[in-house]
């Protein structure tokens, strides 16, 4: 899907226009991956734009960097209110995707990098429509499940959000659209499932809903948590456990959850249908309490929805360089 550029993006503390927002070409995070990052969704709500779990979403961006002794030199507290400062300043209201990142830049060039070196940091935003596809929330997906499995345990660390974790993502997506899907499923090196490459994945069976324990090399995704929570709010038995691959055949329903995303149906899994081949019931009811939260018709119990025109956070005084 193209971007389309806002006007300004967030670098190292101050507001650039979006052209200006570049780093050298030797920077480290560039060569061997070290960035860590955040997607996260701002919807429009009666009540004014929110950022879903923005709070969460960089408190995970932190614990990302700790993995890689990556030193971001602002309280997280600034970087909460600089993500909302950019959807106002780019007047994105309507709902948007930010991306805040911290990566090692241009300095020392051996693998590791100096620990001691501030990491840069940006934040963009922009509008982004459904990331699997306007039909998808509706109808479903297509899916395969990758030849190439996911990241194993004690090597590149799975829960952390790192830029080089991607390369994996990079490889599932690429086959999984050459071979004409929609996404591909990453089984990890015990050949249970993992998850999508930028997704995690719940299946339905009898009524009870399954999805892969943090420990099968997922990342722990907010959105799963969020529904995970939703559906026991419903009285739903959720349980995390290992799911061999033929129960993605076999199961009434499979979804997949992201920050981009959201909640979107499976309909096939290497072309065998899921189910009916149509979103399943509980999916429906998981995503209408999901998308609930944003027109008021779902409680937030959990206190997700972050105000961006918060009072608290005008004062930002952010300069602007532009
Ligand atoms: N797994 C991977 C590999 C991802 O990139 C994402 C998207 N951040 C997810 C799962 C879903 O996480 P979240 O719901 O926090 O966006």
């Amino acid at each position: 899907m193209p971007l389309k550029a806002s006007r300004t993006i967030w670098h190292d503390g101050e507001l650039v226009r979006w052209e200006q927002a570049t780093v050298h070409v030797l920077s480290h995070a560039l060569h061997y991956g070290s960035s860590v990052f955040e997607g996260i969704r701002v919807y429009k709500t009666p009540d004014g734009p929110v950022g879903f779990r923005l709070t969460d979403h960089i408190e995970r961006m932190y614990n990302s960097a700790r993995v890689y002794q990556l030193k971001i030199p602002y309280p997280p507290e600034t970087l909460v209110a600089a993500c909302k400062e950019v959807i106002r300043d780019n007047d994105l209201m309507e709902g948007a995707y930010i991306r805040p990142i911290a990566f090692r830049g241009y300095g020392e060039m051996g693998v590791a990098g100096n620990p001691e070196d501030p990491a840069r940091c940006s934040i963009a935003a922009w509008e982004w429509g459904s990331y699997l596809g306007e039909g998808g929330i509706e109808h479903g997906v297509d899916v395969c499940v990758s030849s190439w499995q996911r990241v194993a345990p004690n090597t590149v660390p799975a829960l952390a959000k790192a830029g080089g974790n991607y390369l994996s993502s990079i490889l599932v997506t690429l086959e999984a659209r050459r071979l004409g899907f929609t996404e591909g499923i990453a089984l990890n090196t015990e050949g249970f499932v993992s998850e999508g490459a930028g997704e995690n994945l719940f299946l339905v069976q009898d009524g009870k809903i399954h999805t892969p324990p943090v420990a099968a090399s997922i990342l722990a995704g907010l959105t799963r948590d969020a529904v995970i929570k939703l559906a026991r709010s419903l009285g739903l038995e959720v349980v995390e456990q290992h799911i061999p691959r033929e129960l993605l055949y076999i199961a009434d329903e499979v979804f997949l959850t992201g920050t981009a995303a959201e909640v979107t149906p499976v309909r096939s899994v290497d072309r065998i249908t899921v189910g009916s081949g149509k979103r399943g019931p509980v999916t429906e009811r998981l995503q209408n309490e999901f998308f609930g939260l944003f027109d008021g018709s779902t409680s937030d119990r959990w206190g997700w929805l972050e105000p961006i025109l918060d009072a608290s956070d005008e004062q930002t005084d952010c300069p602007v360089a532009l």
